[in-house]
């Protein structure tokens, strides 16, 4: 009988296929005390399979194809690094040498040592490194008892299959494009951890969360992996299946004409042209965006620069990542988010010399750390503008919460440019500094920020989580986290009008703004200028493309008044 179970979305799309069940790996490890005489050879033994351990992770770095997005070398060289990190071993091997442990319950002790300080952190960005670290760990302990290197996606036959595991390593997700697996359900997990984020670069459908799927499905069954809702069908009737098939076909047709978009103008079908910008990370990053036709980056997150490391980067380091930047992107916008660090983006407490206080997403972070620690963000405000000499560089200051931080920031700005005109560094007098609204007060007197700034540009990840009151990234309230909610479109529409009666741009580059179920909307709010991930620019730009704006100028009307999100949801997607 046709069954459905419900998690999180985490990479869209629809795979149909046979159940693939894992079952979890135990990695039952004996508590039993060596020899004496086994000492070193049990030392060996943990440094071997440490070895090989990052040899198939090598390996497997060789196998991504050339097409991957740059996240899918990062995520296999952080797991490098933490097995070439000389510290991994040390107390295993003490453990080992002095009281004579076995090495994988050495390495077990050490792993349950680590993941304890982690578990006592409760941050969204530290229990990402926290699953890392179980994983490099239990990578090793299966490499230590002899089983397969491949990780728990093992060498057999998945072509086609959609995958059931309680958890997936980042490196599975890769595994599972190898082997052809087609979708994947996990019951543990979020849609920040590293595997959700690789599959969504991979593109292969995936559902967290679903509790206890293992239990309801059978190893063979017949699924359906609904990636956009976050629906598991078992067991599907005919109709069902039926139904599924038409959305893989229809998607299927889609994507062919997408690729026809890349170079096609952004226009909506009354003739109303729509900036469309990538949001990159890392300079290298902008390769793709390119390919996809992104006319210019509307949001450069800097936090790369201050990742793993003690001290702060340097005004060349910093200046050496924009120039790269400018360079690839030859003459088109880049928009340099000045740092954003502290939150759910935490760095190395050396770094900041402050601790993340008791409730970080409304703590020091972003512009308030900036303001506090000028050895941090003076660097980087000298380098943006040095940077703007060569191209078209725009600064943005991100969570604003008072005009009073964005003149700061300004005056700041001022006296760097100043001291450069006078000792004849070059740079472009008029690069525009503009905020990110992302915190409601920002949004509800957008036109106080808009006289004193050059530009706008609404972070919908951050604005959401503030105006519903919950943490981005805690599931036990993520249901709320829904850019639906009449209020935030109230507030998305506040910004936006007031920067419209100010004359001054704005721009979204949250990921609403990549949500294509939300595009006609914000073309409806009077949206011009979005900036999204490359990997959905050309999917937004053929919503775009396929939107009349006065249309969907009465739909946000409707929905700016209604508080049936459900009903409001339905009527836009009938229009599509
Ligand atoms: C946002 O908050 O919408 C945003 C783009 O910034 P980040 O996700 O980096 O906080
Ligand atoms: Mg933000």
């Amino acid at each position: 009988m046709t069954f459905s179970l419900h998690g999180l979305a985490v990479s869209r799309g629809i795979a149909i296929g046979k159940a693939h069940v894992l079952i979890h790996e135990q990695h039952d490890v004996r508590e039993t005390l060596i020899e004496p005489g086994q000492v070193e050879t049990e030392v060996d033994r943990l440094c071997a399979a440490i070895e090989a351990s990052a040899d198939h992770l090598r390996h497997m770095r060789e196998k991504i194809p050339p097409n991957a997005p740059h996240d899918v070398a990062a995520f296999i060289d952080t797991h490098l690094l933490m097995l070439g990190d000389a510290a991994l071993a040390e107390e295993p091997i003490r453990l080992i040498r002095e009281r004579r442990y076995n090495a994988a319950w050495a390495l077990r002790n050490q792993r349950d040592a680590i993941v304890s300080v982690f578990d006592q952190m409760d941050d969204a960005y530290l229990r990402t490194r926290r699953d890392d670290v179980e994983h490099v760990i239990n990578g090793i302990l299966r490499s230590l008892q002899g089983g397969g290197l491949s990780g728990t996606v093992a060498d057999q036959s998945l072509a086609g299959a959609v995958v059931l595991a309680d958890d997936l390593a980042p490196a599975d997700a890769l595994l599972m494009q190898h082997h052809g697996v087609v979708g994947f359900v996990t019951e543990f997990g979020g849609p920040t951890s590293h595997t959700s984020i690789l599959a969504r670069s991979l593109g292969i459908p995936g559902i967290v969360g679903v509790h206890r799927v293992r239990r309801f499905v059978q190893d063979g069954e017949l699924l359906i992996v609904d990636g956009n809702e976050g629906v598991v069908v078992g067991d599907p009737d005919q109709r069902t299946l039926a139904h599924y098939r038409r959305r893989q076909d229809e998607r299927a047709r889609y994507s062919a004409t997408l690729n026809k978009l890349k170079r096609a103008p952004c226009v909506t079908l009354d003739g109303l042209a729509i900036e469309l910008q990538a949001n990159v990370e890392l300079p290298s990053d902008f390769a793709t965006a390119r390919e996809v036709g992104a006319r210019g980056v509307g949001l450069y997150r800097t936090e790369f620069l201050y990742m793993n490391r003690t001290e702060a980067p340097t005004e060349e380091e910093h200046f050496d990542a924009y120039q790269k930047l400018v360079a690839a992107v030859s003459g088109l916008p880049v928009t340099i988010r000045t740092l954003d660090i502290g939150g759910d983006k935490q760095v190395d407490p050396a770094l900041t010399m402050r601790g993340k206080g008791a409730n970080p997403a409304l703590g020091l972070r972003a512009v308030r750390l900036g303001l506090k620690e000028p050895g941090l963000f003076l660097p980087q405000i000298r380098a943006i503008v040095r940077a703007s000499a060569s191209g078209q560089v725009r600064m943005m200051i991100p969570m604003l919460s008072h005009v009073d931080e964005a003149l700061q920031v300004l005056e700041l700005v001022h006296a760097v440019q100043a001291e450069f005109a006078a000792r004849g560094i070059p740079f472009a007098p008029d690069m525009p500094v503009g905020g990110m609204i992302e915190v409601p007060v920002a949004a509800v007197f957008a036109d106080g920020f808009a006289q004193v700034l050059d530009f706008l540009s609404i972070g919908t990840n951050d604005l959401i989580q503030y105006a519903v009151a919950i943490d981005r990234v805690n599931d036990e309230v993520n249901y709320l986290y829904d850019p639906f909610n009449p209020g935030v479109l109230r507030l998305i529409s506040m910004t936006i009008k007031a920067a419209q009666k100010a004359k001054v741009p704005v721009a979204m580059c949250g990921e609403m703004a990549g949500d294509i179920r939300c595009t006609r909307l914000l073309l409806g709010l009077g949206l011009e200028s979005f900036s999204v991930h490359p990997s959905v620019l050309l999917e937004v730009k053929g919503a775009i493309n396929g939107t009349d704006a006065n249309l969907a100028k009465q739909i946000a009307e409707r929905a700016l008044k209604t508080s049936d999100t459900a009903k409001l949801r339905r009527y836009i997607e009938e229009l599509g």
